[in-house]
């Protein structure tokens, strides 16, 4: 006899989601900076701050991104110096 002892790792905890019955709620945000355990975020790295602003260069709200307070207001410090030494656009032209 012979035993296919496959145990594929799916032991993934179930933990008690709890999903919010709301209409615009697409996918599980989490904080960015959280997730990836951000303590400061860099001004001069326009790659990191690029995802939050939109084209015009307005900074896209918190509950789209999903950032956290915290890091949201990292975000928009870092956003505004940038903006002050031209790295971003205050406001892009159409
Ligand atoms: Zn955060």
């Amino acid at each position: 006899m012979t035993e296919a002892s496959q145990t594929p790792s799916t032991a993934k905890k179930t933990e008690a989601a709890k999903k919010p019955r709301r209409q615009y709620a697409r996918k599980k945000k989490v904080c960015r900076f959280c997730a990836e355990r951000i303590d400061y975020i860099d001004y001069k790295n326009v790659e990191l701050l690029r995802p939050f602003i939109l084209e015009r260069g307005k900074i896209i709200p918190r509950r789209m991104t999903g950032t956290c307070s915290r890091h949201q207001r990292w975000l928009r410090r870092a956003i505004k110096r940038a903006r002050n030494i031209a790295l971003l656009p205050f406001a892009a032209e159409v």
